[in-house]
């Protein structure tokens, strides 16, 4: 998988690279997104420029700055999923044909073939789907870490990095965690971890506290014209409204929201999402704001961004992921957008 394989995420992408291309690579990272954000993809593309011989770097001719080559010997082997030191790790859960006690490499052709049907944006559902065990919940057990530790701790085989990608870490119970930290604390000379999961909220905070975590933004927004401009509008004065919380002009807006409508809603969501994201970078990394993502109102986007910050960029992500999720499910929109005004105007002032 190369970078310029995957949709969108280009802010991310060239802020990842020149992290690689600097030596700051830590040994533990937390990707964190929906699955359609494609934070799987992220994580392969990134093992593989990690350790491609040939790494490519552009002048202004693509929107990436840098990319693995695609030619080499490590990344031919990458692009197989095939390289010897490149692990995977994901739930699993007893099937009809597999032993008891399941674990990561008894499926690991099961796995592969699902990275290439769903281009490496599958989702845990779909994944169970593909194993024929959609009413059951996969989890990563002991036997998974043990084997990690295992294949970590052997020499790497190729003179690369060794690099483990664990998918829906967040179905790690609660041994296998245990288990993973010493591994966290310890880590061996050239490995990178890579867990990738959709919500922290069901992780120990201790392994929480042990990883570097990078939020991956909601995909697939597809906003122009004067929908934008509306979009950015709403944007800039709900943002505003929250650091006064006053409930008369909080509900007044709350109820033009709602009046959208399902669809359009999500997409402001969305919008919102990926604005927030964009203040991130500028705040984290000094990415300035593209002209597609300002706002339209100088003073704003320059205060703004600095608002979004370390501790709350993914409790405010969360926040706007989870109430597109209930307004997909046909939630009341209105008590939605309040209770979400509320969450995210508690995290802004948490900054
Ligand atoms: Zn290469």
């Amino acid at each position: 998988m190369r970078f310029k394989d995957i949709e969108g995420q280009r802010i991310l992408i060239n802020h990842l690279t020149e992290i690689i291309d600097s030596g700051r690579v830590s040994h533990a990272q937390l990707l964190l997104g929906p699955s359609s954000s494609g934070s799987l993809a992220l994580a392969i593309a990134y093992a593989q420029y990690l350790n491609c011989e040939n790494r490519q770097h552009y002048h202004g001719e693509s929107d990436l700055r840098a990319d693995s080559c695609g030619e080499c010997p490590t990344c031919k082997k990458y692009q197989q999923l095939m390289h010897t030191d490149l692990h995977f790790v994901f739930p699993t859960a007893t099937t009809s044909s597999g032993s008891s006690s399941p674990c990561s490499n008894e499926f690991i052709e099961q796995f592969r073939e699902f990275l290439n049907n769903y281009h490496q944006t599958g989702t845990e559902d779909q994944w169970y789907e593909h194993l024929g065990i959609e009413k059951k919940q996969g989890m990563i057990r002991e036997r998974d870490v043990d084997n990690i530790v295992r294949e970590l701790g052997l020499k790497s085989y190729e003179g690369s990095y060794k690099v483990l990608i664990m998918w829906m870490a967040e179905r790690m119970n609660i041994v296998a965690a245990n288990k993973l930290l010493k591994t966290l604390e310890e880590p061996t000379d050239r490995t990178v971890i890579l867990m990738v999961a959709e919500s922290r909220d069901r992780m120990l905070s201790t392994i929480l506290s042990r990883v570097q975590q990078i939020v991956v933004p909601g995909q697939g927004i597809e906003v122009s014209g004067s929908r934008r401009v509306e979009y950015a509008a709403m944007f800039v004065s709900w943002m505003r409204l929250l650091f006064k919380l006053n409930m008369q002009t909080l509900s007044a807006w709350v109820d033009k929201a709602a009046e959208l409508g399902r669809e359009p809603l999500k997409l402001f969501l969305k919008f919102a999402q990926e604005s927030v994201r964009a203040c991130y970078l500028k705040t984290a990394a000094g990415v300035e704001l593209k002209d597609e993502l300002a706002f339209g109102d100088e003073k704003f986007n320059s205060s703004f961004p600095a608002m979004i910050t370390n501790n709350n960029v993914e409790q405010i992500c969360n926040a706007l992921n989870e109430a597109q999720y209930s307004i997909e499910r046909n939630a009341y929109a209105k008590i939605t957008l309040m209770q979400l005004s509320f969450r995210l105007s508690k995290a802004i002032k948490n900054r």
